[in-house]
């Protein structure tokens, strides 16, 4: 598995793999072409049908040049390899200098056709949950432990980094009023969500403000932290922020329960995948709560057996969740969707700690599940908004 740098990614949203990917692609494609006097940037398949919602062909012209740059939706072309595919052409004097296929397979990460999707680096020595299990168990050690040993030495630093970036835009949104971009005209609601909290001072409307907080700045494309997606990005921070504001918990053990929900996390990315347009949303807010789940399970002093069971059951019941945002937007259903997870985030890990830990399917079983799932879910509930409740809109 790699570094959970690669999986924690500070960076503008609303989407990992329909804003940060191929913003990264089209950085990389100008520096290969910085002569350039036009570029033609073609999107194909899922970017075609939901880029517009998730600011694809705005955050291209960004980078490339608006006067420069003319992009080509191509939502009938679907690649094999992976839903999200784009062409990018360079134009000197009306020819062609440089021509580059790439795809944006979720998470901001980059591959050429049929790049093997495994990473190069791998960090850790065992990549399953049972096997991780074992060792950690044969050796006395926690889960927090194992990603030490494994993640680079400045991994704790790099944490806490992640947990003030995902608190600043915690913060944030929960002060921002207005509506979101776009044309639903949905109204930011974590503001007066958190001044309904300071009046009732419980921890749920904590949680939903907070929560709301980060999906609402992720919306308006700005600064979030990939957890594991642009899109599932509210789970991991309302959850924290709430249990560092209303139980007193320390950001040294915020920094450390991060790294235990990173583990859940790369666990899915690597063994199955974590991108909407793959395998709908229980890749990304399944995985998010999955995440939100295990990391607050060890806040609250589980046993190893009890964090796995945390995360499995909040995984496990999200298996089969569809992606169908509404015109492409990631906003309904995504940031109500959010909120809802971090409150079953709650509830999966209270639930594994009222038990020994011992269950009956294991959190590899699910991830593979989920992979299979994923496989098997019509292509219009996967992030092309041809299904479900974005049809549901587009007929009224
Ligand atoms: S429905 Fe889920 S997977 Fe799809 S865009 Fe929204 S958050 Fe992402």
């Amino acid at each position: 598995m790699d570094t959970l740098k690669e999986l924690f990614k500070i960076g503008n949203g609303p989407s990992s793999s329909h804003t940060m990917g191929p913003q990264k692609a089209a950085s990389i494609f100008l520096k290969r072409n910085e002569n350039s006097e036009k570029f033609v940037v073609e999107l194909y398949g899922s970017l075609a049908l939901t880029g517009k919602g998730h600011l694809t062909d705005w955050v291209i012209k960004e980078v490339l040049g608006e006067e420069r740059t003319e992009i080509i939706f191509h939502p009938e072309l679907f690649f094999d390899y992976h839903p999200n595919g784009m062409k990018f052409k360079a134009f000197l004097n009306d020819e062609i200098i440089d021509e580059w296929l790439v795809f944006s397979v979720g998470g901001g990460v980059l591959k050429e056709l049929n790049e093997e999707r495994q990473e190069e680096v791998n960090y850790y020595q065992y990549n399953t949950m049972n096997e991780i299990l074992n060792y950690v168990e044969e050796r006395g050690i926690s889960f927090l432990d194992y990603v030490l040993e494994s993640e680079p030495q400045d991994i704790l630093t790099y944490s806490r980094l992640i947990i003030d970036t995902m608190f600043a835009s915690v913060k944030r949104g929960l002060k921002t009023e207005g509506s979101l971009p776009g044309p639903l005209k949905l109204k930011r609601r974590a503001p007066e969500i958190y001044q309904k909290h300071l009046l009732k001072k419980d921890l749920n409307s904590l949680v939903f403000a907070a929560t709301l907080a980060v999906s609402e700045e992720n919306a308006s494309g700005n600064v979030i932290v990939t957890a594991p997606t642009c899109g599932s990005s509210g789970v991991l921070p309302g959850v924290l922020y709430a249990y560092h504001i209303f139980e007193n918990i320390g950001k040294d053990c915020l920094t450390k329960a991060l790294l235990v929900g990173g583990l859940i996390g790369n666990l899915v990315k690597h063994n199955a995948s974590i991108s909407g347009a793959e395998v709908g949303c229980q890749g990304e807010i399944g995985t998010a709560c999955s995440m939100a789940s295990a990391a607050l399970a060890y806040l609250k002093g589980g046993t190893s057996k009890q964090i796995e069971y945390a995360a499995e059951i909040a995984l496990e019941h999200h298996l089969g969740m569809t992606c169908d945002p509404v015109m492409g937007y990631v906003q309904i259903p995504c940031i109500e969707r959010n909120a809802l997870s971090a409150r079953r985030a709650i509830d999966s890990c209270n639930f594994a700690l009222l038990t020994d830990g011992e269950h009956f399917i294991d959190l590899d079983t699910v991830i593979i599940s989920l992979k299979e799932t994923g496989k098997d879910i019509n292509p219009n509930y996967r992030e092309t908004s041809l299904g479900g409740l974005a049809k549901v809109r587009k007929i009224r």
